[in-house]
């Protein structure tokens, strides 16, 4: 089996919410990135358990790229007892609440990814605000309330290069399938004229930012 086939098998099997051909259309653009633009620097905002950043990690290593993924890893609202994607297997018996980290850790040192995926551990828009690096690729993947929402996209979207890739998750268009803020940055990015629409994969968002 290949490296990337390893990592993607992997993915399939860590739990998370990303259905297989999101994240192989997650592999797949991020990987048609890096081929073009190596050495970039990637960040991923929502890592949860760690499947995203191994679609995106498959990608970031065969291009020397580095993916950042970021969380506070104390899970997005749905994710709290009583909602419907509650996991009491992630609580931290220490203080009760949900600890996402150790989990992630995990999946990243098992599929040897260390030194190519790095995790940040904080709340979005703190560590926006102190981190300056421009960014080759984004990924939007973070908390559904419209405040963290809009953090994410007023914050971290002016970091993408000229060139660089765009891609939002959990985009619906019909409200019946999912909340209101990632579909409303989404629509917001496309009409800044800031950025491109390239592709479309279930609710991934795929855009390209246009040269300024
Ligand atoms: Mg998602």
């Amino acid at each position: 089996m290949s490296r990337v086939d390893e990592l993607l098998t992997l993915a399939e099997a860590t739990p998370g919410f990303m259905p297989r051909d999101e994240g192989l259309a997650l592999y797949e653009h991020a990987r048609a990135h890096g081929d073009r633009v190596t050495g970039g620097t990637w960040l991923e905002i929502g890592a949860w358990c760690g499947k995203s950043a191994l679609y995106l990690g498959a990608a970031a290593e065969a291009s020397a790229s580095v993916l950042y993924s970021l969380d506070h890893h104390r899970g997005s609202e749905e994710n709290q007892p009583g909602w419907e994607h509650f996991d009491a297997t992630l609580v931290d018996p220490f203080d009760g609440r949900l600890n996402t980290l150790p989990s992630w850790q995990r999946t990243i040192a098992r599929a040897a990814l260390e030194s190519t995926v790095i995790g940040l551990v904080g709340p979005s828009a703190v560590v926006a605000r102190h981190f300056s690096q421009p960014l080759d690729l984004l990924f939007i993947d973070g908390g559904h309330g419209a405040r963290v929402a809009w953090d994410d996209y007023e914050l971290w979207t002016p970091k993408v290069v000229p060139g660089g890739r765009l891609l939002i998750h959990d985009v619906f268009p019909d409200p019946a399938d999912g909340g209101r803020p990632p579909y409303e940055i989404y629509c917001a990015a496309v009409a800044s004229g800031r950025f491109a629409p390239l592709a479309a994969r279930g609710s991934l968002r795929v855009l390209e930012r246009r040269a300024s």
